[in-house]
Parts: structure tokens; C-alpha cells; sequence
């Protein structure tokens, strides 16, 4: 009976296309994908109701890790583009790489991210559920994802079309509303999904809105906007991306009903949502709309700025919205600024790390007194593999509510002398570096060996080569203390043409190491995705992080490596840049002095490289006087360190991003 009233209220509440032919298999007997329903008929209540003043939070893109966290079950047939195609490997074994490559047959991560910025939305949202925010998400369901990348062995990345399936996507559904933009020479039809991003406890939802243009009603240019993630080949398109997460997702919110009263801009692409809501007001009222707005910036790096010229804006909106942005976000070049817009138009600005905000305020000086900063966190129960899960539950006493309060993990450092503690640690550790030798198998990983990583985006300021910089000298280092295992991975933006320079260079040197495998094994892995950052964050020795300062705005790669006592080789920068007092690792490399920015485009390799090399000499020496070859020294400094990244992680998690969030931003506390 009460389930029965349930369907009937969640169904008056969601108008899900197609509900009896397709989706009323998964969505039935108090149930939504096998999750409890009860939990969406109450926030969709609540986001309707007068009394709660909601929060909207836009972003371009979301990486929610579907395919490892609060997973959906459903009786539907996934489509077979809905599961992890096979990747390739590149490695100095190159037999290996010519006759395997690796497995995960798994379902895909909603493919509506491109990496961090999207991740980190995601690891937002999750945590807005868990802490039973009235929060509606707004993003765009991309069809053909962001992209796949393929190795073209030897010559670099060739970026694919990916083909998904959202129809047989689990824990997603497409609605019955429909919206129209307008824009100057057409309107465009928006039709509306929604996927939920559910608590950890499974007791609360986020509603994530899609809009999605690829349908029947629009042109083909129309339908082509929602296609593909940071298309930016076409500046009419590019610019359209923007205008649509921005007028359309203000129109979805009013389409549902719900009641918002703060919009959140994560990063400028979603500024259009301040144009759609300022249409028609007046002076003083276009004011007063400022204070509903908020705008987290997430980029030091010149290209991340959007900027438009008014020819362009011209040419696809209509004369009213345009004035509004040459009103607000007008730069002295004469150019439409999406970062000055979101500034001007918002009453809280801030950075994502305590560096960034440094970097920030020497960049716009104007709004030194404005921009506050949050650094970014993770959401722990995403990120923190099994194996430390369980290791956390053996010691209650230490970590009663790890599984509520990630704030608790603070207190490993009073099982620093537990000799229990450290060997299980270290067990759980070797655990996952098992999976990841299994995984690796056909390319011999090896467990005891000494393994670093990097893995992230493969832009120029990132260096991601670095470590190769000097081939000779890794041999030397590996000759002298011992073998090493380096893995790399990472997408180039399909038009970022010095980062496609990065991944041929990278495997130009792989190809050309003519050394013992046994020594040194370097092995790149293709199509770097949410699943493999967490199969990597959890399971290597040491993360390697060398962005040149200071343009990494935050990062958040190496919170989620040290959630699992994974250790840190890194410069300093972005959030690292605060921790530099903690023993998780080691430091190194160029600093810019402060108050200036430097130039971006000096890398700094040679002087960074051989810094690297030395830091690493020190790693590697320490780390096989660890484990000599299985056996492990219990009392080594390692673990100390390792002990560290556990206590640094109760503070670089999103739980204490959001509590910042709601007290200096959304002023909610
Ligand atoms: C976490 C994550 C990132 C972000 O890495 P950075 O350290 O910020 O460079 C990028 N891509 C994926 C798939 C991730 O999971």
C-alpha cells in the first residue's frame, strides 16, 4: 500500500518518458534502480516547497563514478556501449603490449566528464546528498561523451568518438518536459533527464538535471551542441556549450517548479544562467539578483578563460543578452570575458586552493578583497579503496564513525607505535598493489617493486614528461638502489596540440629503451578514466605530482592517493602547497617568487627533472629498506609517512570543503 503510493507520488512528481514500456521494470515496489525511492519523493518535495530556499549548482561537467560508487542495479539489457571497451598498453615490453590488453568489464562512468574539474563536481554533489543539501544539479548529457582516446602506437593519441547509450544507462531517465532557448536566428529545443546522486547512506538524493539539444525538433547544428564535451574547433559552438548550460538550465528549474534561491557557478561556463535571470530587470534589480549568485574560479591558466568577441556573441544571441554581458563582463581589449562576468555578476568569488587564491589576486587585482578561497577536497567514501575500509573497521576504538565523520581519520597518528596497525597498513597497501600487478599481470608488475605514477590531464603546465627528461639517469638510479616501475597516463584535450606533443614524446622514449624490463619497466596506459584513477590512487607507492608553479589551481589526484597511504613526490603547488609542514613524501622543484605569476611557458625541465631525480635516489632507497623483497621492516619511516597521508586526508575531503562552503559561501551554517 505504501509503496503503491510511493510510484503514484514519485510519478505526480517526475514525469519519466516512456515509463510503462521501458523503465517501469526498475522503478517499482519502493524502489529506483534498486535504491530506496522514498529518498527522491522527498527531495523532489523539498526542492518545490516555499519554505526551503534552494541551491542550484551548475557545471559543465560531472565525473560521479557510477561504476564504483552507490552503483545502480537494473533489470534492462545495458547496451553494449554502455561497458568499458578494452584498453591498450604501451610499455618498454612490447611483446606484452602487441598481444594483450587490459579488461575491466565493467559498466562506464557516466561519460559526461573530461577529468578533474568534473570529478571534483561530482565528489561535490555526492557530498551535498550526504549532507541532505536542498540541492538541484544542473549539467549537460553529452552524446558522445567527451572522447575515447586510442594509442596509435608510437606516433601518440588518436582521440576516438565515444558511443554510449543513455537509454540503457542504469539510473537514468529521460523526462517528458521539454524547454526552448532563444537564440538570435533560432530556438532551440532542450529536452530534460535526470539521474540521482544518492547519500552514502543511501537516505538522501541530489537530482542531477541533464539537457540534452540532441533531438528531432532542432537543425543539426542545434543538435550537435549537446555532442561532444569542450568542442572548441567551432567558436559558435563553444560559445553555444556555455549559453546552453546557462539559459537552459535556468529554464529547467523553472520548467520543474523548484524553488532556488542560490546560484552556484561552478567555474565560468555556466554564467549565462546570470544573463537568462537578469532579462527584463531593471538596474537596481539586476543589482540585487547579484547576491543569488556565487562563483567558484578553478583555473590559473590563461586558456582557461573564455573570452568571446562581441562579433561573435553578436551573430547567435539576441541584442538584449548581449548587452547584458557587455554590461558585466567587457574586458579592455574589447573582448567578452567569462571570468570578469562571473566576478562582476556574483556575490562571493573564490579559489580553489590557498596558492590559487594568491594567484588570483595578483591576476584581477581589482577583486583582491573578494576572492576568498576553498581548497577542493574528495569525497572519501568514493576514493578510499576496500581493503582500507576494512583496515579502518578493525580499529574501532581509534575510528568509531569513519564510515559517517572522515574528519575521525585524523587520529592515526595515535596508532603510530600500534606495531598492529602498521603491519596491517602496510598488508592493506600490498593488497591493492596486488590487484594492480593482477590487472598488469601480462606486463609483469610486480608487487614488491618500487611503482610511481603519474596520471592526470596531459597539459603543458602539468610536465608530464618529466620524469622521462633524463632516461640515462633513471637507468643509473634503477642500477644503483634498485628496480623502479614507473606508470603513466593521461588525456590531451583533442585541440591541444602541445599536449599531443607530450604523449609522442613520452612514448617516443619508451620505444627507444633498450634496457633490462627487470630494471625498468615504464608502462603508459590508454583512455586514463575515473575507473583507472582509482585503481592508481589506491595502489602505487608514491604519486608523483609536478605541475610548475603556480598554475595548478588546486589538484586533487594526490588526496585521493594519500586517503590510501599512498605517498607523494611533489613541487609545490596548489593544494600541496599547504601541506608542505606534513611528512607525506617529498618536495621538490621551482617555486615562483611571490607576488608574481611567472610565465607559463618556461617549464623549468632541466633543473626540476635532475631535483626529481635526487628526491626519488632518497624514495627508492628508503623504500627497499622497507620491503626487502616481501619482508617488511615494520618500523621503517615509510610507514610513518604513511601514517601522515591518513591524518592529512581527515582535512582534503569534501566534508570539510561543503562545511566551508556553507559558511562562506552559500552563508547557510
Ligand atoms: C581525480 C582525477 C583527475 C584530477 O587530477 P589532478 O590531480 O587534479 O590533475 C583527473 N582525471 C581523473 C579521471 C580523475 O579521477
Amino acid at each position: 500500500m505504501e509503496e503503491n503510493k510511493l510510484i503514484k507520488e514519485f510519478y505526480s512528481l517526475v514525469q519519466v518518458d516512456d515509463y510503462d514500456g521501458h523503465y517501469a521494470k526498475d522503478i517499482k515496489d519502493g524502489s529506483y534502480f534498486g535504491m530506496p525511492l522514498k529518498s527522491i519523493v522527498e527531495a523532489e518535495k523539498r526542492l518545490r516547497s516555499e519554505k526551503n530556499a534552494g541551491i542550484a549548482y551548475f557545471s559543465m561537467e560531472y565525473g560521479l563514478a557510477t561504476s564504483c560508487y552507490n552503483q545502480f542495479s537494473s533489470q534492462l539489457a545495458s547496451g553494449p556501449s554502455n561497458k568499458v571497451p578494452e584498453n591498450a598498453v604501451f610499455s618498454n615490453f612490447r611483446v606484452a603490449d602487441y598481444f594483450f590488453a587490459l579488461h575491466q568489464n565493467n559498466v562506464i562512468d557516466l561519460p559526461i566528464y573530461s577529468g578533474g574539474l568534473g570529478v571534483l563536481a561530482g565528489d561535490t554533489v555526492k557530498t551535498m546528498a550526504d549532507y541532505k543539501l536542498p540541492v538541484a544539479a544542473i549539467g549537460i548529457l553529452w552524446s558522445s561523451g567527451y572522447f575515447r582516446q586510442k594509442f596509435w602506437f608510437k606516433y601518440g593519441q588518436a582521440p576516438e568518438k565515444m558511443h554510449w547509450d543513455p537509454y540503457t544507462y542504469p539510473g537514468l531517465v529521460p523526462l517528458k518536459n521539454k524547454i526552448k532557448i532563444f537564440l538570435k536566428n533560432e530556438d532551440v529545443y532542450i529536452k530534460l533527464w535526470k539521474y540521482y546522486v544518492y547519500s552514502h547512506e543511501h537516505d538522501a538524493v541530489v537530482p542531477l538535471i541533464l539537457l540534452d539539444s540532441n533531438i528531432d525538433n532542432n537543425s543539426q547544428f542545434a543538435k550537435e551542441l549537446t555532442d561532444q564535451l569542450y568542442r572548441s574547433d567551432n567558436v559558435s559552438l563553444k560559445l553555444l556549450q556555455r549559453v546552453v548550460l546557462g539559459f537552459g538550465g535556468v529554464n529547467a528549474l523553472e520548467e520543474l517548479g523548484y524553488n532556488i534561491d542560490k546560484y552556484h557557478l561552478n567555474e565560468g561556463h555556466a554564467v549565462f544562467a546570470f544573463v537568462a535571470k537578469a532579462r527584463g530587470l531593471k538596474n537596481d534589480q539586476m543589482e540585487k539578483l547579484k547576491s543569488n549568485f556565487v562563483y567558484t574560479c578553478h583555473t590559473p591558466v590563461e586558456a582557461g578563460h573564455d573570452k568571446f568577441s562581441f562579433d561573435d556573441l553578436n551573430k547567435v544571441l539576441k541584442k538584449e543578452d548581449v548587452d547584458i554581458i557587455d554590461r558585466f563582463g567587457k574586458e579592455r581589449s574589447g573582448l567578452a570575458n567569462l571570468t570578469l562576468l562571473s566576478m562582476n555578476i556574483s556575490s562571493s568569488i573564490n579559489a580553489v586552493s590557498h596558492n590559487h587564491q594568491k594567484v588570483m589576486h595578483i591576476q584581477f587585482p581589482r577583486y583582491k578583497d573578494q576572492v576568498q578561497y576553498v581548497t577542493n577536497g574528495v569525497h572519501p567514501y568514493t576514493w578510499m579503496s576496500q581493503s582500507f575500509q576494512e583496515l579502518f573497521e578493525k580499529f574501532p576504538a581509534t575510528f568509531p564513525d569513519f564510515r559517517s565523520n572522515p574528519m575521525i581519520l585524523s587520529r592515526a597518528h595515535e596508532l603510530k607505535t600500534n606495531l598492529d596497525f602498521r603491519a596491517q597498513l602496510w598488508q592493506a597497501h600490498q593488497e591493492n598493489k596486488a590487484s594492480l600487478s593482477k590487472l598488469l599481470e601480462k606486463w609483469s608488475l610486480d608487487k614488491n617493486l618500487f611503482t610511481i605514477c603519474w596520471a592526470r590531464r596531459m597539459a603543458a603546465y602539468k610536465r608530464p614528461s618529466l620524469i622521462l627528461h633524463d632516461i640515462n639517469r633513471l637507468v643509473q638510479i634503477a642500477e644503483k638502489i634498485g628496480p623502479l616501475q614507473i606508470i603513466l597516463a593521461g588525456k590531451a584535450h583533442p585541440n591541444d596540440n602541445l599536449g599531443f606533443t607530450y604523449i609522442n614524446e613520452m612514448m617516443d622514449k619508451v620505444d627507444k629503451l633498450n634496457e633490462d624490463y627487470n630494471k625498468l619497466k615504464i608502462i603508459v596506459l590508454e583512455n586514463y578514466d575515473i575507473a583507472l584513477a582509482k585503481m592508481l590512487t589506491s595502489s602505487v607507492d608514491v604519486w608523483l605530482n609536478n605541475p610548475l608553479p603556480p598554475f595548478e589551481a588546486s589538484g586533487t589526484s594526490g588526496m585521493k592517493a594519500i586517503l590510501n597511504a599512498v605517498l607523494q613526490m611533489s613541487t609545490v603547488d596548489g593544494w600541496m602547497a599547504e601541506v608542505t609542514d606534513k611528512k607525506i613524501g617529498a618536495f621538490f622543484g621551482y617555486k615562483n617568487a611571490e607576488g608574481s605569476v611567472g610565465n607559463e611557458f618556461d617549464l623549468h625541465m632541466n633543473e626540476d627533472s635532475a631535483e626529481l631525480y635526487s628526491a626519488m635516489e632518497e624514495m627508492i632507497g628508503l623504500y627497499y629498506k622497507t620491503n626487502q623483497r616481501g619482508k617488511l621492516d615494520v618500523s621503517s619511516g615509510w610507514i610513518d609517512m604513511m601514517i601522515e597521508c591518513i591524518c592529512t586526508s581527515s582535512q582534503f575531503n569534501t566534508y570539510r570543503m561543503l562545511d566551508q562552503y556553507k559558511q562562506l559561501v552559500w552563508k547557510i551554517a
